[in-house]
């Protein structure tokens, strides 16, 4: 960074209620705020002054620009919206200046090259002028050089016809002065010397020369809202920056998009409106990661705790196809049920026995009661 240049701390005020500001920017809509609280912290842009000098035909033109950088990017300033203060440097901790000023300068050029191109243009055609007349006045010379030249040649042929030897002796001096008096090399050297000092007239010097920087520091508020949905409970970190209007910290935890209305899944998951689901066997909501069981016999989508694997096939399968044998325990999809055809319910295939009176295979129960049965009837047959 250039030395020398001056440095400003302005603080913008902010006039305004951190909690009802975040309120209006995100919901929560299938679950409660239980508590909102907040830290301030500080968020920062710039403005760097740059005087450019323009030095051209012995003129100088002072530019002024003034460069805004919020967020790595120029931005076009306007702080006229906003309520000013004088800031102390010591009351902030600056980030480094390096990125920022280093982008304000690219700025800069992008800025300053139409002015240096229509200036240049111009001051070409100035230069293209006086080259062209330079040229022409030497090209005069040299016409007139060559004119005089074969003036004395004429000459020199009429006094060689008369043989007046004399005249000639005169005439081949006066040549040879006038080849020196119009040497072409030198006559060429001017030429270039005096199109090269032209060229030098109507150069363009720009000199960029950073006058201020500006160190413009505003709050930057820090939440943390906790989140009560049922038995579950949820905290979020969210920063809102009022200058930006923008709000960090809130992204759907299953598609990454930011958002702004929050839903939690029953597995605890913040997620937008396009990511929740619903399991459509018991209808609680749950995020697309939570939900990603579909019944293998009737397709429904089902969250973990309304999916049961079959103990036989190790299908799969919602509560609806599914039952649970009261004797073993076991769980069994429907098809994998046994209907036993002495009470003609379906059980647990596993349990099955065959009975002594019929041959027939029925369920544990009936086996049971027909065993008690039989011992009944002994009794009254003693
Ligand atoms: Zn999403
Ligand atoms: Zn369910
Ligand atoms: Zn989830
Ligand atoms: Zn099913
Ligand atoms: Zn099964
Ligand atoms: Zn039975």
């Amino acid at each position: 960074m250039e030395n020398g240049s001056e440095k400003l701390f302005l603080k913008i005020n902010l006039n305004l209620n951190p909690i009802e500001e975040i309120k209006k920017r995100i919901s929560f809509p299938n679950s409660e705020v239980k508590r909102i609280v907040f830290r301030e912290k500080y968020g920062f842009f710039y403005r760097f002054t740059f005087a450019t000098l323009f030095e051209y035909m012995g003129k100088k033109e002072d530019i002024i620009n003034e460069i805004y950088i919020f967020n790595g990017k120029p931005v076009e300033g306007n702080l006229s919206e906003y309520t000013l203060v004088e800031g102390k440097g010591s009351e902030v901790k600056v980030p480094s200046l390096k990125n920022a000023y280093f982008c304000a300068k690219e700025d800069l050029k992008k800025r300053t090259q139409e002015k240096i191109n229509i200036i240049s243009r111009m001051l070409n055609s100035y230069f293209e002028k006086e080259k062209e007349r330079i040229e022409k006045s030497f090209t005069y010379e040299t016409k007139r050089f060559q004119e005089s030249l074969s003036e004395i040649a004429e000459k020199l042929m009429e006094f060689a016809k008369k043989g007046d030897i004399e005249k000639i002796a005169e005439q081949k001096k006066l040549i040879d002065s006038a080849k020196r008096e119009s040497n072409f090399i030198e006559l060429e050297k001017d030429k270039l010397r005096a199109i090269q000092f032209e060229s030098q007239k109507h150069l363009l010097n720009v000199e960029n020369r950073l006058d201020k920087t500006t160190i413009i520091y505003y709050p930057v508020y820090a939440f943390t809202i906790d989140i009560l949905k049922g038995k579950l409970t949820k905290s979020f970190a969210v920063e809102f920056d009022p200058v930006s209007n923008e709000i960090a910290g809130l992204i759907c935890d299953s598609c990454s998009n930011r958002i702004k209305e929050v839903f939690l899944c029953n597995l605890g998951h913040a997620v937008c409106k396009k990511c929740l689901l619903f399991c459509e066997s018991c209808g609680k909501e749950f995020c697309k990661k939570c939900l990603k069981n579909r019944c293998e016999i009737c397709s429904k989508k089902i969250c973990r705790n309304c999916s049961v694997r079959c103990f036989r096939c190790s299908k799969l399968v919602c509560k609806d196809h599914t039952k649970q044998d009261k004797l073993s325990k076991y769980f069994y999809c429907n098809s994998c049920l046994k209907r036993c055809e002495r009470c003609g319910n379906l059980k647990d295939p596993f349990l099955f026995k065959v009975s002594k009176k019929t041959n027939a295979e029925i369920c544990e129960e009936c086996f049971r009661n027909e065993m008690q049965q039989n011992v009944l009837t002994g009794v009254f047959e003693e």
